[in-house]
């Protein structure tokens, strides 16, 4: 808790309770939870708090690259409480998400230089297939 306020004061974030509460939440799930899905999870201890709170709080914790989005796909927005950059697949079948670990593709952001006159600030990697559940199942 400590921990959570010295980070929010450093980003000069007032510490609300449904921050607090989406913020923790992620920081408990490596799942990749949609809006819907964290609104859903947070409802039983914060029956008060909106979608369209959680969405707000969302959108300020990504602001100050406390939480990542990621872009999954026709307007449809993942939550991740790990900001340090990993590359992600995506279950084509039953669309879970999950990190890759022990992988790293920050040298491509020098590669592309060669290709594009930006300045080179992140990338994010993103693999399609079908879980071992899924095919499992299949
Ligand atoms: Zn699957
Ligand atoms: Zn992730």
């Amino acid at each position: 808790m400590n921990n959570l306020s010295s980070i929010f004061r450093e980003k000069k974030l007032k510490l609300t309770p449904q921050r607090i509460a989406v913020y923790k939440f992620l920081q408990s799930t490596k799942e990749h939870p949609s809006a819907e899905i964290i609104y859903k999870a947070l409802q039983p201890e914060y029956p008060t708090m909106s979608l369209a709170t959680v969405y707000k709080a969302l959108k300020t914790l990504v602001d100050v690259n406390l939480v990542q989005e990621l872009n999954v796909g026709e307007g449809n927005f993942r939550y991740d409480g790990n900001v340090m950059p990993h590359p992600h697949i995506q279950c084509l079948h039953c669309g879970k998400v999950d990190d890759i670990e022990g992988i790293c593709f920050s040298d491509l952001n020098d590669k592309v230089k060669n290709y594009t006159q930006y300045e080179v600030l992140g990338n994010q990697v993103y693999f399609y297939g079908i879980c071992k559940s899924c095919k499992d199942n299949a």
